[in-house]
């Protein structure tokens, strides 16, 4: 079992290679193999991580321990590239202090790249940096294995044009030796030698160019289905990654993964990869035309041909991270301009408006630089590539000429060689082209593969099984968003069906965190979550989600009509229970009164609702769902008195029956709740009625205090 990490930094910040162990009960840490120190975790409360300017540390930090951790006991120092590794290892020592149990530290943070040392970005079996070639090989067969045989045929078909094409140097030879030059035939015999080989020519070049154009019209046709199949692929998978996943991303990026990267894989697909048969066939072809014709003529040829094949694969990595970081200036472009649309009322209302387009220019400034480097690197590899491929082109010309002067070759011979020395160059220059080519493909087919490639939300253990929701038991749960900040610790407590729930507590103690968990948005790092009897992870995701519902402060509606918009909740739903979840959410009246009532459009260029009429949507979504658990996320706050009358008596009703969790910055709107969790830095202070709380004069009574005194304050 491994327990074992690797820290980076001595106590004097020096680099060393260190290592953490949790073995027998004990922390034992080594730097560079020696000097053994050993930490006993007996009378040990916490192993955590702490940030200095420049550096983080693990301390330990002794039960009774002091709040401001001057008595804490310094393990080992290490760089911000080592945080999620020793936050790993936190929670493995922490998850032994609670329990007594040793845990493995997950392989895939402890994966790194053999080469450089780089630690792998999650999900994803490759070093960005190094790029595995047999890695890019692998995904390039998978990507295109469903289109091998409409690849092929398009393929066959090109190539065929390209050696009927290739036939116009023979007749074109024939004609200058055959008949041009030729002084002993007779003139009807030239003449009609004359016609029929040109005639010839053009049926030849006509052909190649029918074949040409049906290869065509397949490759678009087969380019389009891949591109909108790959699309769908990595829409369909952005939509089950786990929130997780999510917040590693912006939105440019992953719309950037959308649309650009399939473009570029498909364009690159079938666009020069189509070619590779045609340009090998072709070369073959020519090759064993030119031995036949001179030998050494095209050794000339070749000869420059293995130094300009070693110089593209020198700078093929240089060009990938080119590449690479012209990608992820693009992507940052890309979310300041989503950033920049999606805030612009913010924007306006602060008068920000030249900050932004100053940030906006400093981004594309930087993607000017980038991309002209690059462009400007290109631009000067390029020529000299092509230079040196056509060098034999000259030697050819210099010798060959000479030969038809000694006599040694005919002149229909030379001009044969030289019109078919194009159709040797031009596999070469299309192999000379493919560094940038593929430096492009390869960095988008990295990209789209670490989003097909990244874990989903974990439905590994669901057992499909039918599921009646019950008791809510969180049995010693933590939790954290990064690996090395809890935010949650040891929450347990019970609450029974069709309970109501007020969760208090000051900003950022952890409410909304402890709702995130109850929506399976995100997993606990240890503990369990139980409902009805059942751990939450073993029930199917479908399941649970037709059985909760939520009502957000911030409430999200899409572009379309009213009605779509409260049926987003069940898309199974009759116009009369969509009518009934509105009348029920107090919504149906100002409804009618819209312009085109449940048709009105709402949404970008629609029609804009106020505060409370959006929210009223929003529990109107949550009633024709029919929850069996209910959570409200602030859900009356910002809103007048007179419509929080009116979304208060709607979640009353809505809240009959149901389970409900509900956060509320003012307190005297969870009046209505059977119980109140009070969490204060992550964990419950306090369980009760309002009653029983106010009586216990712990922190729920100095909020509803604080909240009086405010209210009174304000009246005066
Ligand atoms: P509350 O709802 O009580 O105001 P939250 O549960 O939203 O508190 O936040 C608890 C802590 O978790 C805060 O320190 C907050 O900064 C942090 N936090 C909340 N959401 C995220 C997130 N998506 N990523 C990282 N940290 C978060």
């Amino acid at each position: 079992m491994n327990t074992t990490v690797h820290f980076d930094l001595t106590a004097k910040s020096d680099y060393c290679d260190g290592t953490l162990e949790l073995r027998g009960g004990q922390i034992v840490c080594a730097v560079n193999g020696e000097n053994e120190t050993v930490y006993p975790l007996s009378g040990v409360k916490e192993l955590v991580q702490r940030t200095y300017s420049g550096c983080s540390m693990l301390e330990l930090v002794p039960e009774n321990g002091k709040t401001d951790f001057s008595d804490s006991v310094p393990v080992c120092r290490f760089s911000m590239a080592k945080l999620n590794e020793m936050g790993e290892f936190c929670k493995v020592v922490n998850h032994y202090i609670e329990t007594g149990e040793e845990q493995e530290i997950p392989e895939e943070v402890l994966r790194v790249c053999p080469k450089c040392g780089r630690a792998y970005a999650k999900g994803v079996d490759v070093c960005l940096f190094c790029v595995d070639k047999a890695y890019l090989l692998r995904r390039t067969v998978q990507l295109v294995k469903p289109y091998v045989k409409p690849l092929l045929f398009a393929s066959v078909l090109v190539t065929l044009s390209s050696l009927l094409s290739a036939l116009a140097p023979m007749l074109n030879a024939r004609l200058v030796d055959g008949y041009l030059l030729a002084t002993d035939l007779p003139y009807d015999e030239v003449r009609c030698g004359i016609i029929t080989t040109v005639c010839l020519i053009g049926l030849v070049q006509v052909s190649s160019v029918f074949f040409r154009i049906i290869s065509n019209r397949r490759a678009n046709r087969i380019s389009c289905t891949m591109a909108d199949a790959l699309r769908k692929r990595i829409y369909d998978k952005i939509q089950r990654l786990s929130m997780t996943s999510m917040a590693k991303r912006t939105a440019g990026d992953l719309m950037k993964r959308v649309t650009r990267d399939t473009e570029t894989v498909r364009s690159f697909i079938t666009e020069h990869g189509l070619y590779a048969l045609e340009k090998l066939i072709s070369f073959v072809a020519v090759f064993v035309i030119l031995v036949s014709i001179s030998p050494f003529l095209t050794f000339l040829v070749l000869v420059p041909v293995p130094i300009v094949i070693f110089a593209i694969y020198k700078f093929w990595n240089r060009i990938h991270l080119r590449y690479e970081k012209q990608w992820r200036t693009e992507s940052r472009v890309n979310s300041i301009l989503h950033d920049i649309v999606k805030g612009i009322r913010v924007i306006k209302a602060f008068g920000t408006e030249n900050r932004e387009i100053e940030k906006f220019d400093g981004v594309c400034k930087k993607l000017f630089k980038v991309s002209a480097s690059n462009e400007h690197f290109w631009a000067l590899v390029f020529p000299w590539l092509t230079f040196f491929m056509g060098v034999g082109e000259f030697l050819v010309i210099l010798i060959g000429g000479s030969e038809v002067v000694k006599g040694t070759m005919s002149m229909g011979q030379l001009l044969e060689f030289t019109l078919f020395l194009a159709y040797i160059y031009s596999p070469l220059r299309w192999l000379s082209s493919m560094p940038r080519r593929l430096g492009e493909f390869t960095t988008s087919l990295i990209k789209i593969y670490e989003i097909l490639d990244e874990k989903e939300v974990d439905t590994d253990r669901a057992d499909g099984e039918e599921f009646t929701p019950g008791d809510i038991t969180f049995k010693n749960v933590r939790f954290g968003y990064k690996v090395y900040e809890t935010v949650l610790k040891n929450v347990s407590f019970t609450v029974k069906k069709g309970e109501m729930i007020g969760l208090v507590g000051h900003s950022g103690a952890g409410k909304s965190t402890l709702i995130n968990l109850i929506l399976r948005l995100y997993k606990p790092d240890s503990g369990l979550i139980t409902v009805g009897g059942k751990d939450i992870d073993t029930i199917p995701h479908e399941a649970y989600r037709q059985k909760t519902a939520v009502v957000f402060q911030e409430v999200f509606l899409f572009a379309g009509t009213i009605y779509d918009n409260i049926a987003y909740a069940r898309s199974d739903a009759t116009p009369a229970e969509v009518i009934a979840a509105a009348k029920a959410a107090n919504a149906h009246d100002f409804i009618m009164d819209l312009p085109d009532g449940y048709n009105t459009l709402i949404g970008e260029n629609g029609h804009n609702l106020s505060g409370g009429e959006r929210q009223r949507i929003s529990i109107a979504r949550a009633v024709l769902r029919n929850p069996e658990i209910l959570i409200l996320d602030e859900a009356t706050s910002a809103l007048d008195p007179e419509t929080e009358g009116a979304i208060q008596e709607a979640l009353v009703k809505l809240t009959e029956g149901r389970t409900t969790f509900a956060i509320a910055h003012r307190l005297s709107t969870l009046k209505n709740a059977n119980r109140l969790i009070v969490i204060e830095k992550g964990q419950i202070a306090e369980i009760g009625s309002h009653e029983e709380l106010m009586e216990h004069n712990g922190i729920y009574a100095k909020l509803i205090r604080a909240q009086r005194q405010t209210a009174k304050l304000t009246k005066d």
